[in-house]
C-alpha cells in the first residue's frame, strides 16, 4: 500500500544543490530561547519592510552575514525535538545549545545535550545574556566540559558564541558560525524532484481550515500538487511563506505553511507528492485505519468485551493509572506532551491518555473525563463556557498549563503520590519471655526482660520461637510494675499484651520494631 510513495531512490551527484541548515534552539528553560529566536529574526528584517509582520509558523528563515539562508525551527523545547524523532522524523541539521552566562548549566541544558546526542545532530553553544552585570561565559564552558562538550577555546570542537538576545551583539557571529557548521557537513538536496518533506506544526484555523507548517527536505512544493501527510491528504490550495507572502512554490530547507489538507495531520508526518486524488484517497484510507486500530490498541477502545476488561484487571493488578485528557494549541505540543506523559509511569502507576487533540475543551471532553473519572489538561487554549460549567457540575478537573515541563512535573508528582510507600523497618530492641501471667480484664500478660535496645508502646513486634516468626503485630500494653510504661531499656523487666494475640509462652524472644513509610517519587 505505501509501496513506492517515497522514493528512495539516491539522487544524482550533478543534481545536489547545497541547501540550507535547519536549526533547533535548546536549553534551559528562561535561558532565553524565545528571545534569541526572535532577536536573530528581527535583526534579519529590513526595516520598514512588509510592517515587520512576523507571523509564527513555526519555523522561519533568516540570512547569514554572507547571504546564505538559514533555516530555524520554533517549536515549543526539547520534548518536541524528541517527540518528531521518535517518530522517525528528522528535521534538525544542527542545535544551538543556549546557557545563560548568569545561570551556568541547568538540568534542561543537560537533557538538551542527551537529546541532541542521541540524535546525532551536532552542537554549537550560544553563550546568553552576556550583557549581564554577571555574566561569567568562562564558568559555562567549565562546567560543559563535565557534558562531554567541549569548546574550541578550551582545544575543543564545539563552535560557541556569547551573545545578547538583549542588546543583539554576537548574533551575527553566530549565525556565521551556523553557516561554518552547514558548510561542514555539506547539506545538499536535490530540487528538482517532487516535494518531500515533514509536518512541524499542524492546527485547524477557524476560518481557513486545517493549517500545517510543512519543512519541505527534498525537491520542491508547488501548489496545485497533490499530498498526502500521515493519514491527510489534500491538494495544495496555496503556500503561505514566514513572512506571511503567498508563494508558488517552496524548495529544500523552506519553511511553509500548506493550505489545502482535507484534514489536520500530525507533526512529524512525512509529507509527499502523489501522482492523483485516487492514490492520495488510497494511501489515507489504509493508514487512517491503521492508526485508529493502533489507537484502539493503546486506549483499550470503546468496545471492549467485558471479558477483556476482567482480563486487563487482573494483569494490571497493582497497577494503577491515572487516566488524563489532553487538548493543546497545536499539534506538535499534544505531541510532545502525550509522549512525555507515556514515559513517566513505571510498573505500578502510569498516566493513561485517553484522548490527545488539538482545538479548546470541549463538552463532550468533560463527559469523556466524567466517565473515565479522568482529569483534563489544558496546553495553551481554555475551556469554552459551557465545558467550563459541565466541569463544574461533574466535578471534572481542568489544569491549564503553558510550559510542558511544569505539566511533566505536576504529573509525575500526582503519579508518585500514587505510588504505596516504601516501608522502612528499624530495629528498637530484644527482649525475651520469662513467664505468662493471666491478668482479669486483661487478658494473657507476659513478664518479659528486656535483653538489648529498647521496647516501646505501640510499636511493632514478632514473637519468635525456636527461630521461627510465629506472630507479627503490635504491643498493646507495656507494663513496668504496675504502671504504664512509654519505654523500658535494656536489662529492665516488664509486662507486655499484645492485639489479637494470646498464644504466646515463656522463652519467646520478643522482637520489637518501628516502621517508617517513605514517599516514593518517580
Ligand atoms: P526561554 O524560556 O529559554 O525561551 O527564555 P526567554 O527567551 O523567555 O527569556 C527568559 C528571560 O530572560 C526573559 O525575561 C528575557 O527577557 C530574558 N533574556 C533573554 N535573553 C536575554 C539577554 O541576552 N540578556 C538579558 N539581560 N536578558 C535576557
Amino acid at each position: 500500500m505505501e509501496e513506492g510513495l517515497t522514493s528512495d531512490e539516491p539522487d544524482l551527484e550533478e543534481d545536489l544543490d547545497p541547501r540550507p541548515p535547519v536549526v533547533t534552539i535548546m536549553g534551559h528553560v528562561d535561558h532565553g530561547k524565545t528571545s534569541l529566536l526572535d532577536a536573530i529574526r528581527k535583526e534579519n528584517v529590513v526595516e520598514g519592510e512588509a510592517g515587520g509582520i512576523t507571523q509564527h509558523i513555526g519555523a522561519y528563515q533568516v540570512a547569514s552575514p554572507s547571504g546564505d539562508m538559514i533555516t530555524f525551527i520554533d517549536t515549543p523545547g526539547h520534548a518536541a525535538f524528541t517527540s518528531m524523532r521518535a517518530r522517525g522524523a528528522k528535521v534538525t541539521d544542527i542545535v544551538v545549545l543556549v546557557v545563560a552566562a548568569d545561570d551556568g548549566v541547568m538540568p534542561q541544558t543537560i537533557e538538551a545535550i542527551q537529546h541532541a546526542k542521541a540524535a546525532g545532530v551536532p552542537l554549537i553553544l550560544a553563550i546568553n545574556k552576556i550583557d549581564k552585570p554577571d555574566a561569567n561565559p568562562q564558568r559555562v564552558r567549565t562546567e560543559l566540559l563535565q557534558h562531554d562538550i567541549q569548546v574550541e577555546s578550551m582545544g575543543g570542537e564545539t563552535l560557541e558564541f556569547e551573545v545578547s538576545a538583549k542588546t543583539g551583539d554576537g548574533l551575527p557571529d553566530l549565525l556565521e558560525g551556523l553557516q561554518l557548521q552547514a558548510e561542514i557537513m555539506n547539506l545538499r538536496a536535490n530540487e528538482k524532484r517532487d516535494g518531500e518533506g515533514t509536518v512541524i506544526e499542524a492546527k485547524l484555523d477557524r476560518g481557513r481550515g486545517p493549517v500545517a507548517t510543512v519543512l519541505v527536505q527534498r525537491g520542491t512544493l508547488f501548489t496545485g500538487d497533490i499530498v498526502v501527510a500521515g493519514a491527510e491528504w489534500g491538494r495544495v490550495r496555496a503556500l503561505i511563506d514566514d513572512q506571511g507572502e503567498n508563494i508558488q512554490y517552496a524548495g529544500p530547507s523552506v519553511p511553509v505553511e500548506v493550505l489545502g489538507f482535507n484534514g489536520t495531520p500530525d507533526a512529524g508526518d512525512r509529507v509527499v507528492v502523489v501522482p492523483s486524488e485516487a492514490r492520495a484517497r488510497e494511501v489515507t484510507e489504509y493508514r487512517a485505519r491503521t492508526k485508529r486500530e493502533r489507537q484502539n490498541a493503546r486506549t483499550g477502545g470503546a468496545n471492549r468485551s467485558l471479558v477483556d476488561m476482567m482480563r486487563d484487571l487482573k494483569e494490571g493488578a497493582g497497577r494503577k493509572e491515572l487516566p488524563v485528557l489532553i487538548k493543546g494549541d497545536v499539534q506538535g505540543s499534544v505531541e510532545a506532551i502525550s509522549g512525555a506523559l507515556e514515559k513517566i509511569g513505571n510498573d505500578e502507576v502510569s498516566a493513561r491518555i485517553l484522548l490527545a487533540g488539538v482545538g479548546g475543551i470541549t463538552e463532550s471532553d468533560v463527559t469523556l473525563a466524567q466517565a473515565s473519572k479522568a482529569f483534563v489538561i489544558g496546553f495553551n487554549v481554555r475551556a469554552h463556557k459551557e465545558a467550563r460549567e459541565a466541569a463544574e457540575r461533574a466535578g471534572v478537573e481542568i489544569r491549564y498549563y503553558n510550559i510542558i515541563y511544569d505539566l511533566v512535573d505536576d504529573i509525575k508528582a500526582t503519579l508518585s503520590g500514587m505510588l504505596s510507600p516504601t516501608l522502612r523497618e528499624e530495629r528498637l530492641g530484644e527482649a525475651f519471655i520469662q513467664e505468662i501471667f493471666e491478668v482479669s480484664k486483661v487478658g494473657k500478660v507476659a513478664g518479659c526482660r528486656v535483653s538489648d535496645g529498647v521496647v516501646e508502646r505501640g510499636a511493632h513486634v514478632r514473637l519468635i520461637r525456636d527461630s521461627v516468626v510465629i506472630h507479627e503485630g503490635k504491643l498493646k500494653t507495656l507494663k513496668r510494675f504496675k504502671d504504664d510504661a512509654k519505654e523500658v531499656t535494656s536489662g529492665q523487666d516488664c509486662g507486655m499484651a499484645f492485639e489479637n494475640f494470646e498464644n504466646m509462652r515463656a522463652g519467646d524472644i520478643i522482637e520489637c520494631y518501628r516502621v517508617e513509610e517513605i514517599r516514593r517519587t518517580l
